[in-house]
Formats: C-alpha cells, structure tokens, sequence
C-alpha cells in the first residue's frame, strides 16, 4: 500500500469556493472570520474571489471561474499539494452547467485527505479547531503502486 504523511504547516492555504446561491453566504462568513483569513494564504474561483476582495477586503489569489475551468484549477493544485483546506459552499438545490467538475473536486480533496467544508456549520467547525492555526500531519493513502 502507497502511503505517504504531509506536513500542513500551521499557516494554511485554503481554497474559498461557492455557488452563485451561495456566494452571500460565504462571504457573511468569511467577513465574521476575517481576522483569522487574513492571517493565512487565500485562494478562490473567479467570481467568489473578485466578491471576497471587494466586499469583504480579503487578498485573494484568483482561479478562472468555476464553469470555466476555476473548479479543475483548485483540484489541480490539491493533487500537486499546494492546497490544505477546501470551503466548498455548494448548491444541493439546483444542478450546474459543470457538476462533473463539482463532483471531481470533492472527490480529489478526498483522495488527498485535505479537510473539506461543504456548508456554513462544517466551515465554523473547521475553523474553530485548533488544528487550523497549528502543524498537522496528514496521512495520504493512494493504493497500490502509484
Ligand atoms: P465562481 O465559481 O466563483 O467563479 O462563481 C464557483 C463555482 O461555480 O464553482
């Protein structure tokens, strides 16, 4: 069995994702957490990231947007490893143009053991833990030979 241990280092990097009924959502949270943000490196899809910027001062990396290809962009960067955290805030209640990138980039943060939040409560539970401001050890298992 491939198995593998990752260092999370205590300064995170952390995707902000969400779906257009969901933007304001996640930018009332990010705006309750801000002094926390603020203090780790921040990446987002393309609209989510222009609205964490403008509305709510964050410094945001930005990806394309997620229909077009911001979705694979932050799936990409989980699998190289250069992401920790996942806020995915998606749309239970309406299909998208690019579910089968949505559902890609759940199941990749899952292969790479990353932590995902996929709604308001899970993201307050995520970023209360201690473990979001200090070193965590991820085991990464990835079967057989690869
Ligand atoms: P957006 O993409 O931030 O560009 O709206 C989010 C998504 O639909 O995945």
């Amino acid at each position: 069995m491939n198995s593998n241990e990752v260092l999370m280092k205590s300064g995170k990097r952390i995707a902000l994702v969400a779906h257009d009924n969901k933007k304001e959502e996640l930018l009332q949270w990010a705006k309750f957490n801000l002094e926390i943000l603020k203090k780790h490196e921040l990446y987002a899809t393309g609209t989510t990231g222009k609205l964490l910027s403008s509305q709510v001062g964050l410094k945001i990396r930005k990806m394309m947007s997620g229909p077009i290809g911001g979705d694979q962009q932050i799936g990409a960067k989980i699998a190289e490893g250069k992401l920790d955290i996942l806020i995915f805030f998606w749309d239970p209640l309406e299909p998208q143009p690019h579910d089968p990138d949505v559902k890609a980039l759940l199941r990749i943060a899952v292969v790479w053991n990353i932590p995902v939040a996929s709604n308001r409560a899970s993201a307050d539970f995520l970023i209360s833990s201690p473990l979001f401001h200090s070193e965590y050890t991820r085991k990464v298992v990835l079967g057989v030979d690869r």
